[in-house]
Order: structure tokens, then sequence, then C-alpha cells
């Protein structure tokens, strides 16, 4: 029998089912071993877990000197699957996956924008098409994570800058349209969790977003770190100037004012006379080796590297990785930034961009859906078809 897949699972079978994740196939005497868990209780969770359909016993391993051949367990990602959803101010990205980030379907839009009007049936209709041939699995959609740029705490949208859903209860309103659960999270935060969980090795690490505002996710021993009122990371409003440019927060000088893509984009227009600016736009520009382009860039990648030593200084993480289409197209940006910091701790952190092609939110999004779902917060999922950096 299936236990009724929304209730939080009991924390030692979560424990047990994350040592078969990490192992990949491990027996149930090598888990009762580093679970420290007896024997007896293994077997049990383990019935309960095969009873479930997330574990399988999957092949018969080697013997040790004496005893028996033991039977491997592993993973079975295909009993369930997640929604990951990027509400982007001007594009949507959707993505459906079974429980290790496989890709069942996706959905790109661009130039989509969303609104308190608009965006209920912008979902419903995303997700319907989601579903449409959706394999048939033994939990079906174990849960939804949407990707916010805004500030978000506990399922509410506190604020928003780019698009106006401030105050929206769009949680109460989804939740009365799906039997499966809803989540809500910043877009920087779920990031880091898609960088953390589908392609870093490591477990401190912080992801920086550059969009049309600034903001970054923290992942600390593993785990994501909001702050206090979900406001950790919103380092777009760090004050790079004193008496500088103005910005909505209240202050003068914010870092989100100086390298956001909206502040390069429009300067970069102002000073070539371009009206629509975009990355490939500014690359061209670079590539082309323009002297104004490549004096802005230098003083953009400077301004960058300072905002980076700060973040690192405090966060000591042990891997920065860049979220934005600037720092994709022109990869030079990342390494001025690499030679800029000559802080001896600064210098030990990796500093790298994440992967092209790759949205790291979508997967984060579905990562917080699986870890809901699995109740493990510590998740590394390297089976998806997620690029390993
Ligand atoms: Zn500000």
């Amino acid at each position: 029998m299936i236990s009724s897949k929304y209730t939080i699972r009991e924390q030692n079978e979560s424990l047990i089912l994350n040592h078969i994740i990490k192992h990949k196939e491990i027996s149930r005497a090598d888990l009762s071993i580093v679970s420290s868990l007896n024997k007896a209780s293994v077997s049990s969770i383990t019935k309960k877990l095969m009873d479930d359909h997330l574990i399988i016993e999957k092949r018969i391993g080697e013997a040790s000197s004496r005893g028996r051949k033991p039977i491997l367990l592993t993973f079975s990602p295909t009993a369930g699957v997640a929604i990951g959803l990027d509400l982007g101010y001007n594009y949507l990205d959707a993505m459906i996956a079974y429980l290790d980030g496989t890709e069942i379907k996706r959905i790109q839009r661009v130039d989509t924008y969303v609104s308190k009007d608009n965006v209920l049936a912008m979902i419903e209709e995303v997700v319907q098409k989601l579903c449409i041939d959706l394999p048939k699995t033994p939990h079906g959609i174990v849960g939804m994570t949407i990707a916010i740029q805004g500030q978000v705490l506990n399922d509410q949208i506190i604020s928003t800058t780019y698009y106006d859903l401030m105050a929206f209860d769009l949680i109460t309103k989804l939740n009365n349209t799906y039997d499966f659960p809803v989540s809500i999270e910043n877009e920087a935060n779920l990031s880091a969790l898609g960088e953390y969980t589908f392609s870093s090795e490591f477990e401190n690490m912080i992801s920086i977003s550059l969009h049309s505002g600034i903001g970054a996710g923290f992942v600390k021993n593993g785990k994501l770190e909001v702050g206090n009122q979900g406001y950790a990371g919103q380092v777009g409003h760090m004050i790079l100037f004193p008496d500088g440019r103005e910005c909505p927060c209240g202050n003068h000088g914010c870092f989100d004012q100086y390298c956001s893509t909206r502040v390069i984009y429009q300067e970069i227009g102002q000073l070539k006379n371009i009206e629509k600016v975009n990355s490939d736009v500014v690359m061209q520009l670079y590539q082309k080796k323009d002297p104004e382009v490549l004096k802005m860039i230098q003083k953009y990648a400077e301004y960058l590297a300072i905002s980076v030593n700060n973040i690192i200084m405090i966060q000591a993480p042990e891997m920065v990785i860049f979220n934005s289409p600037i720092t994709k197209k022109i990869p030079a940006i990342v390494e001025f930034i690499k030679d800029y910091l000559k802080n001896r701790y600064a210098k030990e952190v990796k500093i790298m961009n994440s992967p092209i092609q790759w949205n790291p939110v979508i997967y984060g999004a579905i990562a917080f859906s699986i870890q809901q779902f699995l109740n493990i917060e510590q998740l590394k999922l390297m089976n998806g078809d997620a690029v390993m950096v």
C-alpha cells in the first residue's frame, strides 16, 4: 500500500532513503552501518520504501569474504513527478520532471508579462499542457514550486519589483485548484538550490543572479538560508557608493543600480544610441572591441568583483556561481573577477559561470518540491539531465 504522499515522511525513513540516493546502490547491511540503525529497523524501513515504490532491489552484489551475496537497493526516480515554474518578469519557463530531475516536458515562453490579472490563468494553462500524455507513476505529481522574482516568506509574496504580484495570495488560489502541494520561493534562492542539488559537489555555495535585479541564494551546509523575513541574499541593495544613484529601496548607491542587466542595457543603449539592447547586443559590441563598450564592461566587472569580494568575506562559501546572460556571454567578466580577488581566502573560492544552456532556477524549483516530498533537506541528485560543474 502506498502511504499518503502528502504526509511528512518519517525521519528515519528519509535518512535511509537519502543514504540510498547518495550511494546509488547499497545493501541493507551497509545501510545499517552508515545510518547507525539496527538491521531490523533498516529491514522494516526498506520494506516500507519498497511498498512506496521509492526504492527497488536492483541487483545482487558481490559477497564479502563470508556470507551471502547482498541485494543492492537503489532509488527509483520514476516513482513520481514534480513541476517547476520560473515566473520571470518577461518570460516563463516550466518543466515537469521525474524525482531525479530528468526532464519529461518543458515549456518556455518569452515576451510574456505576468500580472495579478493573468498569472493564475497562465499557470493553469501551462500546467495543463505539461500534463498532457504524462507517464503514469505510482505517486503522480508530488508537488509544484514556483520561482518568484521578489521577496517570499512562508509562501507569501512580500515584495516584487519588476512585476506586480505583491500581496497577491497565489498559494491559496492555486491550492484551491490543485490536489498536490504548491510552493513559492524566491528565484535566486531556487537558483542556488538548483546548483546545489544537481550540479555542484559543494555544501557551501552562493549563486548570484544578475538579471533585471540582482539577488543571491545562499546554501550553507547543504541548507538554503533565507534569513529573517526571507531577506537573506538581497545583495542588490548592498551600498557600493555613498550618495550614489537613487534606488527604489530608499537608499542611494545600491549594487542593483550599477550592475543589474537592466542598468547595463540602458547605459549601452544610451551610449550607442540603440533602442533595444539585450545580452546578444552587448556581446557583439564587446567582441567587436568597441572601445566605449570595453571601458564600460571593465568598470562593470570591477564593481562586480568588489561586491563578490564583500559577499565572500561575509558568507565564506566554497563556490560562487553566476547566473546571468551577461557573464555567460562574456565569460571574460568572470575571469576578471577571479584576477581581481587578491584576498587569500577569496582566492581559494571557486568562481564560475553556470553552464550556458541551463536554467538553475527551474531545477531548483523541481528540487524544492522533491525535497518536501521526500523530506530530505540536504539532497544531491546527480542522475538527471543536469550538467555537472
Ligand atoms: Zn537599493
